[in-house]
């Protein structure tokens, strides 16, 4: 079959985006397949082409009613028989799709997954000439995904009924090899059979702008790109209030949205958006699952995001028109201690917290990196990529600093205090601080102890921040993450590395923003 054909005739798409085409190949040969795609790559097409060039039905299980209900009116615009069951319809709807769906009339039944609960909806699917189950949104199967729902999981054993044994295919934009793993076991898909595209994004510019005023930055920014739709993503309720009305005062076309507003504000504050009557949304992150807005040319992260898998997500919403873009993320390292309260209040176990405060420390490490920051999160992905020379640390004119004696001292400091103790405990032995909770443990007595009294505090915790993010030190993952001296790490101590920084000390005597990191 000429798929290429059926691409144009049916999408008007001259030719398929990386990935697409292998996917659909795969799943017309019936094979159960996980496709790997960035936001923005066209994963909706890989189960929409092959649900209308296979008889009988398509299943797409999507966690989001308003992404459900954006596809389905889409699809339908373009003529293709889609519809959706989901809570906020009537019963007597209900009965009228799920007959139309029996009838043969549709092509592609959108649900939640959830509906898998109801036994008259799974012996109804045991009815269907079912074919192809799409599972949207797969990551969230996964206990370490960033956005795991119970509900998936429930699900996907019951698929394991069907007597119709339709082929699986499980699409995400964000898996780290330990969630597709997740997903394989899950869904009994084999790795041979998981189709994984680079996630680089060529046209998104990164940059993490540090220790900056952030309304001046976004004053700046925007005033330097008028017209200009973008996201600035903050992470509470209160937060995003406070930035919309200081750009509104500020006279930019700015817009909210977080779960606190009623649904019809939400609605219509999205749709003011996405039309560009109010280009800037000031949004938590309730905002942009599904989202299609191809030209969105900047994403500005207000806070620091959970995880590398969110941020590269959100940020991810930029540019899916291809132009450039930029990725901006402000980061002030008090931003952290919010950040890691909410995984302290959280309601997961032991496991799970350290699990949080690790994906917190590697979105830490990537604002504190000093190298290609494209390339940071393309290895964060297990992806390989060269530096892209356009990023914010690609294009630092600061001069390299020889820092190894610095480097060394730091490392000898956490061998001396056994490698037991975190950022803070060894920032205050190095600069020589009398703390009181330090005292009893007699570190006065060791050779490290206040050789680094000419800096700060401050500046000694942000060069381990440094060490930390270039991996000469590791940190063990829970609430009090401890330092060790990682294997090149040890290579510095031994006089094998030099280490260089771009970073200059400014003597500061403020108190480190957090213990944690
Ligand atoms: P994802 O779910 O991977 O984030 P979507 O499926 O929403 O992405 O697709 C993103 C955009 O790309 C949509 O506007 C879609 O119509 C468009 N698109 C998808 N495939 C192609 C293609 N082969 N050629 C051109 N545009 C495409």
């Amino acid at each position: 079959m000429d798929l290429e054909a059926k691409l144009k005739e049916i999408f008007g798409y001259e030719h398929f985006r990386n990935g697409q085409k292998q996917i659909i190949e795969q799943v017309l040969a019936g094979k159960d397949t996980l496709g790997i795609l960035p936001t923005g790559a066209g994963k909706s097409i890989c189960y929409q082409l092959p649900a209308l060039l296979l008889d009988g039905v398509t299943l797409v299980v999507s966690p989001l009613i308003s992404l459900m209900k954006d596809q389905v009116d889409s699809l339908n615009v373009t003529g293709i028989p889609a519809t959706m069951l989901n809570s906020t319809i009537d019963e007597s709807e209900v009965n009228f799709r799920m007959q139309e769906v029996q009838k043969g009339k549709i092509k592609l039944l959108f649900v939640a997954p959830e509906r898998f609960e109801s036994d008259r909806f799974r012996y109804f699917l045991q009815q269907l000439p079912l074919k192809l189950v799409a599972i949207d949104e797969a990551h969230c199967i996964s206990q370490w995904g960033h956005d795991f729902r119970p509900s998936y999981v429930e699900f996907t054993n019951h698929l394991a009924e069907l007597k119709n044994k339709p082929t699986l295919l499980a699409l995400t934009a964000t898996a780290t090899p330990q969630v597709a793993k997740d997903i394989q076991t899950l869904l009994a898909i084999s790795a041979k059979q998981t189709i994984k595209t680079g996630f680089l994004r060529e046209n998104l510019r990164f940059e993490v702008a540090k220790g900056v005023d952030k309304r001046t930055f976004l004053k700046d920014y925007l005033q330097k790109h008028p017209q200009e739709s973008g996201i600035i993503y903050a992470s509470t309720r209160k937060e995003v209030e406070e930035i919309t009305a200081f750009l509104c005062k500020a006279k930019f076309a700015a817009t909210r949205y977080h779960a606190g507003l009623a649904e019809n504000e939400r609605q219509s504050n999205q749709e003011a958006f996405l039309y560009d009557e109010k280009p800037i949304m000031v949004a938590t992150n309730a905002f942009g699952m599904g989202i299609n807005k191809s030209n969105v040319r900047f994403v500005i992260h207000y806070n620091i995001p959970a995880t590398i898998e969110a941020y590269y997500q959100e940020a991810g919403r930029a540019g899916r028109d291809g132009l450039d873009s930029d990725a901006i993320l402000l980061f002030a390292p008090n931003d952290l201690r919010l950040r890691l309260y909410f995984i302290e209040q959280s309601e997961s176990d032991e496991l799970h917290k350290a699990h949080d405060y690790e994906k917190l420390r590697q979105m830490a490490a990537y604002a504190n990196s000093e190298t290609c920051l494209q390339r940071y999160i393309l290895q964060y992905f297990g992806d390989e990529g060269a530096d892209c020379g356009k990023c914010s640390n690609c294009l630092d004119e600061r001069e390299l600093t020889d820092i190894t004696i610095d480097t060394q001292k730091v490392l000898s400091c956490v061998v001396r205090m056994q490698e037991r103790f975190g950022k803070t405990a060894v920032a205050q032995v190095l600069v020589g601080s009398k703390n009181q909770k330090l005292a009893s443990w007699h570190f006065e007595k060791l050779s490290t102890f206040g050789i680094m009294s000419t800096y700060s505090q401050k500046n000694v915790g942000e060069l381990i921040d440094f060490l930390t993010a270039e991996n000469y030190l590791t940190v063990s993952n829970g609430q009090f993450p401890v330092l060790r001296v990682s294997a090149k790490g040890k290579k510095v101590l031994t006089g094998k590395q030099k280490v260089m920084r771009r970073a200059t000390f400014i003597a500061d005597k403020r108190n480190l923003a957090s213990d944690q990191f």
